[in-house]
């Protein structure tokens, strides 16, 4: 017989050990990542690595991140409770489970149908009822619901940020995008939108699957 798994043990090293030992210090980002049941959103047959320190493959080619690059991102966002955050690339759902934890306002955009489909039921299933799911291009950005005040894109962009994401950043608001012609040259960039100017930012090296691009 298999021994039984204490997740919420594993889950509370992976906090102690990958996160918060690297550096990360944000509270409510320290608290959303003990609080995410991260094995529901990896596939069934990863769950034991769930808490790993590594990325996981989640089917058609796309990767849920290594959870500390998923900490860090978030904490370069300075989340408030009362952003209205955009997420570009919802994949298996766990980094909008964490915005969600920490915002109220959540939406999310995928551009594969099958991702899609699971990511939603999987929140739904844990009630994340507030968070907003959309199948479609995120490079478009949500212009309904815009702007908001915080944007995270979890897929590289080959030379910059989309404009249209930037236009629907709110004035103050930040936005934090993976960019590189290869992925050896990806890094994060940081964008702070200011009244007369965006500022922006270089930061960690990373490795991300590309943006797809659909004409
Ligand atoms: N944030 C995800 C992991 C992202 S993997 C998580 O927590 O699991 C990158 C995701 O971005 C993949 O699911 C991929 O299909 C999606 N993606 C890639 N290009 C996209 C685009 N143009 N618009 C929306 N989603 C996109």
């Amino acid at each position: 017989m298999r021994r039984k798994v204490d997740l919420a043990a594993l889950r509370h090293k992976m906090v102690v050990e990958q996160i918060q030992d690297r550096g990360v210090a944000d509270q409510r980002v320290l608290q959303a990542m003990e609080t995410v049941l991260r094995h529901e959103f990896v596939p069934y047959t990863k769950a034991r690595d769930a808490y790993g320190d590594g990325p996981l493959p989640i089917g058609q080619g796309q990767t849920i991140s290594q959870p500390y690059i998923t900490a860090y991102m978030t904490e370069l966002l300075h989340l408030q409770p009362t952003d209205r955050v955009l997420e570009v690339g919802t994949g298996s759902g766990y980094q909008a489970a964490l915005l969600g934890c920490i915002c109220e306002q959540v939406y999310s955009i995928e551009i594969i149908t099958t991702h899609y489909v699971r990511a939603r039921k999987v929140l739904e299933g844990l009630d994340y009822t507030h968070i907003h799911l959309r199948l479609g291009d995120g490079r478009m950005g949500w212009e309904e619901e815009a702007p908001f005040d915080k944007v995270i894109v979890t897929a590289a962009a080959r030379e910059t940020v989309p404009p249209v994401l930037i236009d629907q950043l709110s004035v103050g608001g930040r936005l934090v995008i993976p960019v590189g012609a290869t992925i050896r040259e990806q890094r994060l960039l940081v964008f702070t939108k200011k009244k007369i100017r965006t500022i922006q930012e270089e930061d960690l090296a990373v490795r991300f699957v590309p943006l797809v691009e659909r004409d």
